[in-house]
């Protein structure tokens, strides 16, 4: 489609959808004055962006894309009006599309996309035109309608180059990325994920780790789509070790299904992979998460069926199939519905399985892909035999080798799939073996002992379960491969540093703590923790990106202070922890002093002027021969963080000092 085309049809679009806006009393009440399109020139003189009301709506952030805070986002949104500045009037009006678009009220919210859509428009500004047609977007993906999210790609892919805010093109990215993947474009898919992956470190930092963990689902997604079990199970459990240390939870659920789901291929079927699958339901219940929920009942019997515990796995499976049926979910019950079918088969209830296997395929086949329709009719056909229906069985090879015939003849359907030569194998051996059992038709008579064998085959209906949770398809491998080789490598990197100050994280100690005790803990080492005095103070007068500039100098200014051995970790929001290893007492008081000296002597030269800042610290020193046990670590950080409170009380601006050994006594260190 060319450009000129997808412009035509927006045209449509919109004038049709005016005449929507007032025949809807609900979007016409929710809409605010902006309407009055003379007013729009008044907004060409502003500036394009209210850093003080984006700053409101980034405190606002939370999990999600949307705020869950509805009525500070409510509130918020009262201020927005034909004064807001064209890109932040976009976003915040975003907010509130996207919302009602989760809410399924997408016609109320495409109506309001709309006005927004061209209000960006007559101002001419890039970043807001994008930004409004991401949300369109994503507006369509949260109600599953991936085509019509589709028709908006070229378009945001056409602005791209040009956007300059670094929030909208993470977001756009990752929208392409998500619609691709859907659309089993997984290696452009992984491209612009990567391409996502890129840009976090330059997003503004507050939401950098619930947009790490959004992506981490979705890079876990595409390596489970890729094959790349054991890629995909890493990336799944940092993103959840990550949960722990963030808060941020939103996907949890999503992570244990793809955690599990990795891990089953990656070790085979067992009861330990069972209980995974429950422990994402377990997950997913707590969370609310339904659709997970869901999925992983759904996954749990399937791998119950490939051990061979059909009851159990009927359990399962009928778990799942409420709540299935609770959520209205067609699709994914067919699934369900099918394998339920075909245990009562394996149970030799064959007529009754049949019969439930050809309804759910009749579902099935009015969304799947043909490839998928063809794997269905093998255990059809493998039902029939067991059921000794062998003219139904030969019906049903006719009528999949026909399919096959048309799947092999669609362009788009030719692509190698490692899975699908799997099936393949699978149902070859199948074939050639029903081949020769159509010589003994007649004899119609098989050793019952046959019945049960080859659960080869349910390999395919377990992977059914896979095609629909990630539809995807194996291509481009080499070059792929590569690309998740070099993103898990940056993720590894990432995940031990802080994206705001660019020091270690809590994780990089641990992570170094544990790989090399030893190291860390013979000798003499000093521990300071610190902390910005009265810091919020500077958040709550100039701002929290000031607040983030003055953590960066200050980052720096540990870095500089110290020697590249010693190792500086953000501990927590304004808290910074040091480890300086091989010390003796006298440089440990050295470097307290000129760490008060450096950043309480020196101002901070910020966007809201210089700034005036100190620290509060306190620290000890671990001594440890090598033959000793290593001191504890969080008694170490204990004792410190008790010096750090006394150190605040005795008024700031110092730094409380315990030598571990010798007199336990306290020392003031000042400037
Ligand atoms: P005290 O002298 O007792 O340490 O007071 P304080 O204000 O420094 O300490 P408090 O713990 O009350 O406030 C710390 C603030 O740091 C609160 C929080 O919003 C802010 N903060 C935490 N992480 C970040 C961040 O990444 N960026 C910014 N700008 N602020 C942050
Ligand atoms: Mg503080
Ligand atoms: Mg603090």
């Amino acid at each position: 489609m060319n450009r000129r085309s997808i412009y035509a049809k927006s045209c449509i679009a919109i004038s049709s959808l005016l005449l929507v806006i007032f025949s809807l009393p609900l979007s016409a009440s929710n809409l605010p004055s902006f309407f009055d399109f003379n007013e729009k020139n008044a907004r060409a003189q502003t500036p394009a962006r209210d850093l003080a009301l984006e700053a409101q709506l980034d405190a606002l952030m939370d999990a999600d894309f949307v705020p869950s805070d509805t009525q500070a986002l409510d509130e918020l949104l009262r201020d927005v009006d034909v004064n807001t500045p064209i890109e932040t009037f976009v976003r915040a009006q975003g907010y509130q599309i996207l919302r009602l678009a989760m809410q399924d009220n997408l016609t109320a919210a495409l109506v309001i996309a709309e006005e927004v859509e061209q209000l960006a428009t007559a101002a001419d500004n890039l970043n807001a035109i994008a930004e409004i047609n991401v949300i369109i977007a994503e507006a369509h993906v949260a109600n599953e309608k991936f085509d019509k999210a589709s028709t908006r790609v070229e378009r945001i892919l056409e602005l791209l180059p040009r956007v300059s805010n670094v929030r909208i093109r993470f977001h756009a990215n990752h929208l392409v990325a998500r619609i691709l993947q859907n659309n089993n474009d997984t290696s452009d898919a992984l491209e612009y994920l990567l391409a996502a992956q890129a840009l976090l470190p330059l997003t503004e930092a507050q939401g950098q780790q619930r947009r790490r963990h959004f992506l981490s689902l979705h890079l876990a997604r595409i390596q489970a789509n890729l094959g790349r079990w054991a890629a995909s199970m890493a990336t799944a459990e940092n993103a959840i070790e990550d949960t722990r240390r963030t808060g941020i939870r939103t996907h949890l659920p999503d992570l244990y299904l793809v955690r599990a789901y990795s891990k089953q291929y990656q070790n085979g079927p067992s009861q330990s992979i069972v209980d995974a699958f429950l422990e994402a339901a377990q997950v997913a219940r707590d969370m609310g998460n339904a659709r997970v929920e869901m999925l992983s009942y759904n996954n749990a019997g399937a791998t119950k069926l490939h051990l061979n515990e059909l009851n159990d796995a009927t359990q399962y499976l009928q778990q799942g199939l409420v709540i299935a049926r609770r959520i209205g979910n067609i699709n994914e019950r067919s699934v369900t519905e099918f394998n339920l079918g075909y245990i009562k088969v394996l149970q030799e209830q064959y007529d009754a399985g049949i019969t439930e296997m050809l309804a759910a395929a009749e579902v099935f086949n009015g969304f799947a892909l043909k490839r998928e329709q063809a794997i269905l009719l093998t255990h059809i056909a493998r039902a029939y035999e067991l059921a000794g229906r062998y003219q139904e069985q030969a019906e049903t090879l006719k009528k999949q080798a026909a399919l096959r015939q048309e799947v092999a003849e669609t362009q788009r359907e030719q692509q190698i799939n490692e899975l699908q030569v799997r099936y393949e194998a699978a149902e070859k051996s199948y074939e050639i073996k029903l081949l020769e059992q159509q010589a003994e038709l007649q004899r119609q008579e098989l050793a019952s002992q046959e019945r049960k064998q080859d659960f080869v085959v349910l390999a395919g209906a377990f992977m059914l379960v896979l095609l629909i949770v990630f539809a995807g398809v194996y291509r481009k491998t080499r070059k792929l491969n590569l690309l998740l080789n070099e993103a898990n490598a940056e993720l590894q990197e990432q995940s031990l540093r802080d994206p705001l100050t660019g020091l270690h994280n809590r994780r990089a100690i641990y992570d170094r703590l544990l790989r090399d005790e030893q190291r860390i803990y013979t000798g003499n080492h000093a521990v300071f923790i610190l902390d910005i005095d009265h810091f919020k103070t500077i958040n709550d007068k100039y701002g929290h990106s000031i607040g983030d500039e003055v953590l960066i100098e200050f980052g720096r200014r540990l870095k500089q202070a110290t020697r590249s051995s010693d190792m500086a970790i953000r501990w927590g929001g304004e808290e910074f922890l040091l480890i300086l290893e091989n010390v003796q007492t006298e440089q440990v008081m050295q470097v307290a002093r000129k760490l008060l000296t450096e950043i309480g002597e020196k101002p901070f030269h910020t966007s809201a002027g210089r700034l005036h800042i100190t620290l509060s610290g306190g620290c000890t020193v671990m001594t440890s021969a090598k033959e000793q046990m290593p001191p504890n670590w969080d008694d170490t950080v204990r004792l410190v963080d008790e010096l750090l409170y006394q150190a605040k009380n005795e008024g700031r601006n110092r730094i409380r000092y315990q030598p571990d050994s010798g007199p336990r006594e306290t020392i003031y260190l000042r400037p």
